[in-house]
């Protein structure tokens, strides 16, 4: 008998979930859109998400989800043949590039297969580039695939001298590990807000530097994409390119409210950086006496603060039984050297401690009921990170 019903445990790195407070602010009849306070409103929206980011210069929302912002910003950037630089660790980074070749601009990869960046092979490549023909520097905070996470201010200098826009796919990362765009000198952001935003799918918001709108496309934009068009105006329609989607702005705003005004984003950044430990010490304890359970990031610096990635013999079986008989769902091993020996358990947004260890319980008894081989004390590892952080 499965022991299954009851609430769901939902561990998958987007979409995170979302609070019954942001789902019911959303609970709302459509108001008049040409109504003077909804657009003061949604201007309050937009500089809670220019907070989020750590900017003060221009945000453009999209309606769709993380593929829109990465297509609506190299919209704004670039001609045919331009040629840009994308920093790959894993599937998100890959399909990136992949678009990006689709949209007909000339990409090279600098690859680093399921592993995490390396600021000196940029700086090498960089100073490689002698007639400066590389206009951008692309890469994802956080690779959710893998699990990686980038340290952009490192790739940042080792940009220096080199003229190439920074941009970052913070889709992962935002609301979950520190974000400081104008700090760190990022010149384009882009983010989604089903994941540490902890809404609902659908939107999207690209951030701009000064900068990159000074160096970006200037003739053809398509008038839907054009960034400019939405992050200088005061209409609300032609904020959002038509009808805004109300009921998500009622829902951003609550999400917004609890990240910074009620629990505060350092405190947030702090709860991830916690969860993802515990979550590290159960692996760590499973992974003993060459069981083959391990964590393939091996840095913790370089680990994404809001999924991890698992290899794990029969990662799959153990996948379909923690949901079949114990209500859990995990991440599956996306673009993993072998998908069917990985898995993800996402610490992603609105999470807590008692979700971590419904999660790594399940696991526990998943891998005993399965006879994988595993080492002991991975659920008291995991409590006592959370005892004595
Ligand atoms: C989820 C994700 C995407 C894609 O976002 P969608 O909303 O699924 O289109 C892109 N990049 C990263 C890093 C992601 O985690």
């Amino acid at each position: 008998m499965s022991l299954a019903h009851g609430h769901d445990l939902i561990a998958i790195p987007g979409p995170s979930p979302v609070p019954a407070r942001v789902l019911n602010a959303a609970h709302r009849a459509s108001p008049d859109i040409y109504d003077d306070g909804l657009a003061e409103f949604n201007l309050s929206v937009m500089a809670q998400l220019k907070r989020l980011a750590g900017t003060t210069q221009n945000l453009a929302p999209y309606i769709g989800n993380g593929h829109a912002g990465w297509e609506a910003s190299a919209a704004n950037l670039f001609d045919c043949g331009d040629h840009v630089l994308v920093i790959t660790c894993g599937h998100f980074g890959r399909s990136w590039a992949q678009m990006l070749e689709e949209m007909g601009i000339k990409v090279e990869r600098l690859d680093f297969g399921n592993l995490p960046s390396d600021p000196a092979r940029l700086a090498e490549r960089l100073a490689q580039d002698r007639n400066r023909t590389i206009r951008a520097v692309m890469v994802c905070q956080t690779d959710t695939a893998s699990a990686t996470m980038a340290d952009i201010p490192a790739l940042k200098a080792a940009m220096s001298g080199h003229p190439a826009l920074l941009v970052v796919d913070a889709i992962a990362s935002l609301g979950c590990a520190p974000m400081k765009m104008d700090e760190w000198g990022v010149d384009v952001l882009i983010a989604a807000s089903q994941k540490g935003m902890m809404c609902l799918p659908g939107t999207s918001f690209v951030w701009f530097s000064d900068r990159a709108a000074e160096q970006g496309r200037k003739q053809g934009v398509s008038p839907y994409w054009n960034w400019t068009l939405r992050a200088q105006s005061q209409a609300l329609w032609r904020f959002w390119g038509g009808t805004p989607p109300v009921q998500q702005i009622f829902a951003l705003h609550e999400a917004l409210t609890m990240i910074m005004e009620e629990e505060g984003l350092p405190a947030v950044w702090t709860r991830h950086a916690r969860l993802a430990r515990v979550v590290w010490a159960a692996v760590d304890a499973w992974g003993a006496n060459g069981s083959g359970i391990a964590l393939p990031v091996r840095d913790p610096q370089t680990r994404a603060l809001s999924v991890t990635a698992v290899t794990m013999p029969r990662a799959d079986e153990l996948r379909a039984w923690v949901t079949r008989e114990c209500g859990v769902t995990l991440g599956v091993g996306l673009g993993a050297d072998d998908p069917a020996g990985a898995l993800r358990i996402a610490h992603m947004g609105h999470c807590n401690a008692a979700m971590m260890m419904g999660a790594l319980g399940a696991i526990e008894a998943g891998l005993t009921a399965l006879d994988i081989p595993h080492g002991h004390g991975a659920l008291e590892a995991a409590a006592t990170s959370i005892a004595r952080f």
